[in-house]
């Protein structure tokens, strides 16, 4: 088989992987982008199903590279749905003409760095094999569902669905008896949606969610030609503050929730949500690791949904116990006012867990259900899930998972050490998915880009992590977690939710703009914190 040589392989074509192909483009490299999916989207591809939408307003969460695109296309809703965030994709990727360095169906199998050519030899699924000098994975912290393992899973002979492998044909839950398992940010989306249609729904939940009630509304043209003349203060508030946003960032009183009455409190956190926000989390400063602070809080989201949800049982078991922050919450679009629906029922697979799956529906240990739909809302396997999938060997051909059998091991959640020229978009040990995740992409993005920048003006070949310094980071990483709920919970930010995964908090959670910080001193004062080898520099074209 004939090896294709190119200077950057980049892996997926979602948010991530085109603008590393544009970047590496624009500075004359040779770049190919392998796609696993039919087209361009990557998450956005993949997860159509029904309510599927980003819950970070759409003017923030889309490409801030190009002030022509920022102001090109027209966002319809405050939160746009799946079809629009595609649709925005896909005019990027026609406007920057990305489409040509693009293959399609294409699965990566295997990865093997060549210390002696210093090169990496790529396998697809499909018998292609590359050689490249620049390996970077753009395949995304959530691309990988978790598969359901129910037993009997197979003998159900009704419909069956994943919401993170969602069919491209419409599916109908007209005159059908769905169920839902799993309530998570997705099951909380596509319930409310499925609830309008459907004879009757079912939710099977384990584990609930916080949802908090949040404001969708159409766009027109005087807010967007607002935002347009705000853009440059919005993006630079969300690259230099926390969460990776500009607008909604809470005025936060930098004070204890206990500092102040419950009546008083109460009042701040509606007129947050009134105002249409959700991150009750900032307008204080202990309800991240005070137990206390956090019982607060829960009282008020209780009360708030004991209004919401009309019969008091259902409402009951919608609670969750657990600490706002130490997981995800979801924002609401119309979840919670579902469950006053009569066709929609709330079954605890807590207390009465599911057993089976049977050919009429759902077994659990007390009673069977009989379903015309299943649909899983189950998770993925996250931020390792895309990476763990690819045979990766590194040098002396020790493999990534052997290295990673323990937890992710990663510098700035960037690059690994023994595994030169190796670079990870949104790895375990950045920021990523804790902020705004196209703008924690863009920085990632434009620091390799500077870096590969930096090899070439300085005849570098092969450039990977200081082990030491790798160790430090990977400790760092940990330890700001450590006083917190969030690093305590049983989420897939710490593989919990992956029976054998190791249970180590694998996002970055010091911010976007301190993290920046960070990777911008280490680019300013030259890599030092990476061992360089200097050889011939190989170019492919
Ligand atoms: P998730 O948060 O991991 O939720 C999975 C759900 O499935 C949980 O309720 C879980 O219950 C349940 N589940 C899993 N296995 C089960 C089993 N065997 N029996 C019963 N229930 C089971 O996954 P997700 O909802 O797909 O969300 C993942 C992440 O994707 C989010 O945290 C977010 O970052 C992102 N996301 C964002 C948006 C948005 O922007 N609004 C939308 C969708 C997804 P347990 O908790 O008990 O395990």
């Amino acid at each position: 088989m004939k090896k294709i040589s190119v200077d950057a392989l980049v892996i997926g074509a979602g948010f991530a992987g085109l603008y590393m192909l544009l970047k590496l483009r624009d500075r004359g490299l040779n770049v190919q982008v392998l796609e696993a999916a039919g087209d361009v989207g990557g998450t956005w591809y993949w997860n159509r199903y029904p309510g599927a939408r980003c819950d970070v307003i759409s003017v923030e969460y889309c490409y801030s590279f190009s002030k022509e695109l920022q102001e090109e296309f027209k966002w319809p809703e405050r939160y746009s749905g799946q079809p629009d965030i595609l649709k925005y994709i896909q005019y990027t990727t026609e406007k920057f003409d990305l489409r040509k360095n693009i293959q399609f169906n294409t699965k990566v199998t295997d990865a093997i760095y060549n210390e002696d050519t210093q090169l990496w030899q790529v396998k697809t699924e499909e018998g292609q094999v590359f050689e490249t000098t620049y390996f970077i994975m753009g395949t995304g912290c959530l691309s990988v569902p978790k598969e359901p393992d129910f037993k009997g899973i197979d003998s159900f002979n009704g419909e069956f669905y994943l919401t993170g492998k969602w069919p491209h044909n419409e599916v109908s839950f007209e005159g059908k008896r769905v169920a839902v398992i799993g309530t998570g940010s997705s099951g909380v989306q596509v319930i409310p949606e499925i609830a309008k249609k459907a004879t009757h729904l079912t939710v099977l939940q384990r584990t609930p969610s916080y949802s908090i009630p949040g404001k969708n509304f159409p766009l027109d043209d005087t807010y967007l030609q607002d935002i347009y003349k705000r853009y440059d203060e919005i993006r630079h508030k969300a690259k230099t503050g926390t969460r990776g946003v500009g607008l909604t960032n809470v005025q936060g009183t930098g004070k204890s929730i206990k500092e102040f009455s419950r009546e008083e409190a109460f009042k701040m956190m509606a007129e947050t949500i009134e105002k249409g926000t959700s991150t009750l989390s900032s307008l204080f400063n202990d309800v991240k690791n005070d137990p206390e602070a956090d019982q607060i809080i829960r009282e008020f989201l209780y009360e708030m949904l004991d209004k919401i949800v009309k019969d008091p049982q259902t409402a009951n078991l919608l609670k969750p116990n657990y600490p706002l922050l130490s997981k995800r919450y979801s924002l609401g679009l119309e979840y919670l006012e579902t469950y006053n629906r009569d066709n929609v029922t709330l079954v605890d697979v807590l207390n009465d867990p599911i057993e089976e799956i049977t050919p009429k529906g759902v077994k659990t240990k007390n009673t069977e259900y009989e379903f015309d739909m299943i649909v899983c809302a189950t998770g993925f396997d996250g931020m390792t899930g895309a990476i763990s999938k690819i045979n990766i060997e590194g040098k002396n051909a020790v493999k990534l998972k052997s290295k990673w059998a323990a937890g992710p091991r990663a510098y700035l959640g960037l690059m690994s050490n023994g595994y030169p020229n190796m670079f990870t978009i949104t790895g375990p040990g950045s920021p990523s998915i804790l902020a705004n995740a196209v703008m924690s992409i863009e920085q990632h993005v434009e620091w390799i880009d500077q870096c590969i920048q930096h090899m070439q003006t300085n005849n570098i070949a092969a450039l990977e992590p200081k082990l030491e310094e790798e160790n430090k980071w990977v400790q760092h990483v940990t330890d700001i977690a450590e006083p917190f709920f969030i690093s305590k919970g049983n989420s897939w930010y710490l593989g919990g939710n992956i029976p054998g995964k190791p249970r180590v908090f694998m996002p970055y959670i010091g911010g976007l703009g301190a993290y920046t910080d960070i990777c911008n001193t280490i680019a300013a004062t030259g890599y030092q914190t990476f061992s360089k080898k200097t050889a011939l520099m190989q170019t492919h074209k």
